[in-house]
């Protein structure tokens, strides 16, 4: 019999936490999970899901445009934020429900509150002041938005309010380069919002490889997105209704809105971590060992509040390696190798594995495959816009160990090529590979000579 409440508590109801505590109740474990806001966290809530339903909305204007090229005419074309939030908001909710039933039928004891550490087995909850002890915990406390101090900070919003604006602005300029600022670019400049980004390096996404970054970035301006690269913002006014960022160049640009995405603080603070001797470094990320155990050896964290890689995935695979070590007793490390990731831009970004900047870094010999075309549906439609699709090889090995593609369904297409990276296939697989006609796709298996190599770091070209 066990002197705990719990075998396994768990803080915070998001991918990660809802995925160890679902899975550890199903084991038969007795398990209590705390979540402070809604049930599903960052990803369903205010990021990964909204974000999606938005991007597919945004893309509607295009086709409507390509349509006409195809022999459909119609009337003139209306859009409804009201209309899109609320459809938005339901289908989180259902998420929610459905999240909340998986832990209901796992036998999860949910305290609907924020749980802080009294000390290292013992938990209080602040909506009840009633405490309760574990075994084992699991911190998966997800992150936040980081909001650097700055004059007139105050009147700007970020990814957790975009998604509840009552009324969709004229206009909006976005700052940051990364995930959040680029995909909401592409968002509102779709459903007719007047965009500019503010970025203080050279070109957008800085660690994705340089044709996707160069070829995205190019594809935003010729659409109409006002790109301010090399620049900051240096604080913000307002005046009546309208902003006014005012930029470290002199540069003033006026808008409805103002949206700061300038990554994401791990949620480490008041915790009372300190109560249980568990290590935070200086980036707010709590501090764990391979097998995601902190400094207390039966407390773990998981998920963004690691600051590991913030995307939803990886805080699930954390998850199920968690749960082997612990409750399985198979020491289980988690695996970061060949992670691929999207950005749901437009044109849309998918890729896996080393950009050609690193590869050539690392690697003695590489060769690059690369092809830019028009997609056939632009052929006809009239638009200008290129995809991309590149290979990175090791010359010596003939393993693939990049993929990029820029264009219609790259997400789609960079999950599959996770695949045939993961399993390492070499070049000549590809090659040998018979392709679907008339596709896009077909491109990366019938590049059969390189656009160029490097050795030892010189690129030789063809
Ligand atoms: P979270 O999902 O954030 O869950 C943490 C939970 O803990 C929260 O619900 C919080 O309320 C709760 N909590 C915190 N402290 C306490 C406490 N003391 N007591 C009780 N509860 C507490 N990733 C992708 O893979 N693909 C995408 O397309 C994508 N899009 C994104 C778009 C946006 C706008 C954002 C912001 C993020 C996006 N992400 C995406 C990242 C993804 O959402 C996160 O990596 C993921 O949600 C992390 O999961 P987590 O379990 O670590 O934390
Ligand atoms: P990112 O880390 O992607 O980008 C942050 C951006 O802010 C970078 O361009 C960075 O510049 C810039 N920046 C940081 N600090 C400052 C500062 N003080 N002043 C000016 N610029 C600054 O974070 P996001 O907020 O966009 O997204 C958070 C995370 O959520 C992502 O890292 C990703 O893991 C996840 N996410 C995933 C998505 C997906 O999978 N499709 C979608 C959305 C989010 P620099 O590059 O120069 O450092």
């Amino acid at each position: 019999m066990s002197i705990y409440d719990y075998d396994l508590f768990v803080i915070g109801g998001g991918s990660g936490g809802v995925r160890a505590a679902r899975l550890a109740g199903a084991m038969g474990k007795r398990v209590a999970l705390a979540e402070e806001y809604r049930i599903g966290g960052t990803c369903v809530i205010r990021g990964c899901v909204p974000k999606k339903l938005l991007t597919y909305a945004a893309g509607y204007s295009e086709k409507f445009e390509d349509a006409k090229s195809f022999g459909w005419t119609f009337g003139k074309l209306h859009f409804e934020w009201e209309k899109l939030i609320s459809a938005k908001n339901q289908e989180i909710a259902r998420l929610e429900r459905f999240y909340r039933k998986g832990l209901e039928s796992s036998s999860v004891k949910l305290y609907e509150s924020r749980a802080v550490f009294i000390d290292a087995h013992t938990m209080q909850f602040e909506a009840t002041g009633e405490k309760i002890t574990a075994e084992k915990i699991l911190i998966a406390t997800g992150s936040r938005p980081r909001l650097p101090d700055f004059l007139g900070q105050n009147l700007c919003i970020s990814s957790n309010e975009i998604f509840d604006l009552e009324t969709l602005p004229k206009s909006i300029v976005i700052v940051g380069g990364g995930y959040i600022a680029v995909e909401f670019a592409n968002i509102f400049h779709g459903i007719g919002v007047k965009v500019a980004l503010i970025y203080r390096g050279k070109s957008i996404l800085r660690q994705f490889d340089e044709d996707l970054r160069r070829l995205l970035q190019e594809a935003m301006i010729a659409k109409g997105i006002r790109v301010v690269c090399n620049t900051l913002l240096e604080r913000v006014e307002k005046d009546n209704e309208q902003l006014a960022a005012i930029l470290s160049d002199g540069t003033i640009i006026a808008s409805d809105q103002i949206m700061l995405a300038l990554g994401r603080i791990p949620n480490s603070d008041n915790l009372g971590l300190e109560k249980a001797s568990i290590t935070v470094d200086a980036t707010n990320s709590i501090v764990v060992n391979r097998y995601l155990q902190t400094s207390v050896p039966h407390i773990w964290a998981i998920g963004d509040v690691t600051n590991h890689i913030q995307l939803t995935p990886i805080a699930i695979h954390e998850a199920m390696c968690f749960l082997k070590t612990a409750f399985e007793k198979k020491l289980t490390a988690p695996d970061y190798d060949l992670v691929a990731t999207a950005v749901f831009s437009r044109p849309e970004i998918g890729t896996v594995g080393f950009s050609e900047e690193e590869a050539v870094q690392k690697f003695s010999c590489i060769e690059i495959y690369k092809a830019l075309f028009r997609p056939m549906r632009n052929t006809v439609s009239g638009r200008n816009e290129k995809m991309m699709i590149k290979l990175v090889v090791d010359g010596e090995s003939r393993i693939v160990i990049g993929a990029h593609v820029l264009g219609p369904n790259a997400g789609e297409l960079a999950q599959l090529m996770g695949i045939a990276l993961k399993g390492q296939l070499t070049k000549d697989i590809f090659d040998a590979t018979i392709a679907i006609h008339p596709t896009a796709a077909e491109e990366f298996v019938t590049m059969y000579c390189p656009s160029y190599i490097y050795r030892d770091g010189k690129r030789q070209d063809n």
